[in-house]
């Protein structure tokens, strides 16, 4: 069904807050004399800020009450929330859904005052919404999600029916909200395994880089390279780690080799929710600078109950018999192809959409906005 225009929410739906905390959380402890090491981290994920701080004192042996060091890293975060940065696709739906003059409204839990430091220097923020619906509107007190007002009030100023309304949420309780508000949304969760009321009204998605304005009576998209979505809007990842072993299923079961990434650099380079089917390049030792072109599937692993997301890709190249597992390996991911699939009618549908995903990729890195990064300084930067 159409609408005439799209109500965002801001933490988890525009702009991605996980880095910035880490790096509040690392500050905060160095003060009293500990480390936040990639273990801690690793357990924290996914948690709310207070039970998040339980598993570090837990863990680190601290004296110290969760609620203390919670308080004391809200103050520190208060500072920073402009270093905040775009999830993945955000930038590229506002900047295209402005440019063709579809109406944007904001409607967030934050107070406008908070808002205005996490939006300080980004432009984009600023200008393209025409209704701004805060937490602390006083009209709203008491009324926060999942209770509808935020959305309807949002829709009454712009004057605008609520069935024409599409709501983009990440929160299952900003989900309900819009639902209550008699609104469609496309539900976009931040954090995996989180439940959503489910109504013929939702679709979910795992990025913002899958989202189809057409589907909503909104002007298609116009900027995919050989059936892929570049990144360079949003930002592309860049993936330091080293290669670990698998379950062996790639050479032995498709016939298709794929190195696997440790799963910590890619939970600290890739936002929780994203998962799908990429491309980019890769180099895979310290002393060779060659850059090869590569497709990678980005999905929770099954054998660690859904909480390991593994980052596996194929290397568009022919190594022979060649091992990497223990090697370092770097990965620039800078297109979208398209999100994983578990419904493929055989193994023999599922290899070929596979070689299809490698062919998409050997043509777009060809472009010259993705054939850039290939002689991306991340490659020769050694560190370490
Ligand atoms: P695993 O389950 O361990 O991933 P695979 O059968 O997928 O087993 O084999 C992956 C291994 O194959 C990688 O760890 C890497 O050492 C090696 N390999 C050889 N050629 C390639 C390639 N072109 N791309 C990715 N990995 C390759
Ligand atoms: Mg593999």
């Amino acid at each position: 069904m159409s609408v005439d225009c799209v109500l965002l929410d801001l933490d988890g739906t525009i702009l991605s807050t996980e880095q910035l905390v880490i790096q509040v959380a690392r500050a905060v402890l160095e003060k009293y004399n500990r480390e936040l090491t990639n273990d801690v981290i690793a357990c924290s994920m996914g948690k709310t800020p207070l039970h998040a701080w339980q598993s570090v004192t837990d863990m680190l042996d601290l004296a110290v009450s969760p609620q203390q060091l919670y308080d004391e890293s809200e103050v520190e975060l208060t500072g920073r929330w402009q270093e905040a940065t775009y999830l993945p696709g955000a930038y590229r739906v506002l900047m295209h859904l402005q440019k063709h003059g579809h109406r944007l409204a904001l409607v967030t839990s934050t107070s406008r005052d908070v808002l205005s430091k996490k939006i300080q220097n980004k432009e984009l923020l600023k200008t393209c919404f025409e209704v701004v619906v805060c937490g602390d509107d006083p009209d709203l007190a008491n009324k926060g999600k999942p209770a509808p007002d935020c959305f309807v009030k949002a829709a009454t100023l712009l004057g605008i029916p609520p069935q024409r309304c599409l709501v983009v949420e990440d929160s299952p309780s900003g989900a309900q909200a819009a639902l209550a508000a008699e609104m469609q949304v496309v539900y976009v969760p931040s954090l995996r395994g989180t439940m959503v009321p489910s109504s013929p009204k939702i679709s979910s998605l795992t990025s913002l880089l899958e989202f189809s304005p057409e589907m909503y009576g909104l002007t298609p998209f116009d900027d995919s390279i050989s059936q892929c979505i570049p990144m360079s809007l949003d930002g592309v990842w860049k993936i330091s780690g080293h290669v670990v072993k698998g379950f062996g299923r790639g050479s032995k079961q498709l016939g298709i080799p794929t190195a696997n990434v440790d799963a910590l650099s890619v939970a600290t380079c890739i936002p929780a929710g994203v998962t799908g089917i990429y491309i980019g390049w890769a180099s895979v030792t310290k002393s060779s600078d060659t850059v090869y072109k590569m497709c990678c599937s980005i999905e929770y692993n099954p054998m660690f109950e859904n909480t390991e997301k593994s980052c596996e890709p194929w290397i568009l190249h022919d190594f022979g018999d060649a091992n990497f597992v223990g090697q370092p390996i770097k990965l620039l991911i800078c297109g979208f192809i398209r999100p994983e699939s578990s419904d493929f009618e055989s193994m023999d549908a599922l290899i070929e959409r596979i070689h299809l995903d490698a062919d998409i990729a050997r043509d777009a890195l060809d472009h010259p906005s993705l054939l850039q990064y290939k002689s991306d300084p991340f490659f020769t930067h050694h560190s370490g």
